[in-house]
């Protein structure tokens, strides 16, 4: 484990964001760590990829669109017009141009933390999750439950939090991504799949 460039990354990053998306950037690290440990996954990749989650949370919208576009990561219709979720393809960008990570596996965690996708990697739901449970989150409904089940089951905890977060877009179905949509729609069926259709 590299921690001299761990803190060369957190005091950079420190710079670029907020305190609240700081601290919260701290969490989801730290959250990352504790379900690499109890899933056998890399320590080190996990962190990385928690540290770096939101490297690019804090450039402004328009500014998001428009370096994506110069830098030829795609943008869909959905996107520009929902321009928050580019911080996430934004943020591997950066993370590899800025921060130095080769690594595709910390980079396509990076990439699909937002959204998720269907069929992601360990590494990848680790980020997922880890950003919707580090401790410092206290909107979400069934908090408790779903941090519970993220040390149990990743590709229930995963389906669980895709579910709940598409009944909560449901309320402005114009907010809602089709790459999260096709995410719900994988996971629900490996739900059905491995635990029945009341699971
Ligand atoms: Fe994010
Ligand atoms: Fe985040």
């Amino acid at each position: 484990m590299d921690t001299e460039n761990f803190n060369t990354i957190q005091e950079k990053l420190c710079k670029k964001l907020d305190s609240r998306r700081y601290q919260h950037t701290l969490g989801v690290m730290y959250t990352c760590a504790a379900l690499a440990m109890a899933h056998g996954a890399d320590l080190y990749k996990a962190q990385l990829a928690g540290l770096l989650h939101d490297c690019a949370k804090c450039v402004p919208n328009k500014k998001k669109v428009r370096l994506c576009k110069k830098h030829k990561i795609s943008v869909t219709p959905f996107e520009e017009e929902n321009p928050f979720l580019l911080h996430a393809k934004l943020g591997a960008h950066y993370a590899r141009k800025k921060y130095g990570v080769e690594d595709g596996e910390v980079l396509s965690a990076i990439r699909c933390h937002t959204t998720g996708r269907p069929a992601m990697t360990v590494l990848e739901k680790i980020v997922f999750i880890a950003d919707y449970i580090e401790p410092m989150r206290d909107t979400a409904p069934r908090l408790d439950e779903i941090r519970r089940l993220a040390f149990q089951d990743l590709d229930r905890c995963t389906y669980e939090i895709l579910r709940d977060t598409l009944e909560y877009l449901q309320q402005s179905p114009r907010k809602i991504d089709l790459t999260t949509e096709r995410a719900y729609a994988y996971y629900r069926e490996r739900n059905e799949r491995d635990y029945g259709e009341n699971g």
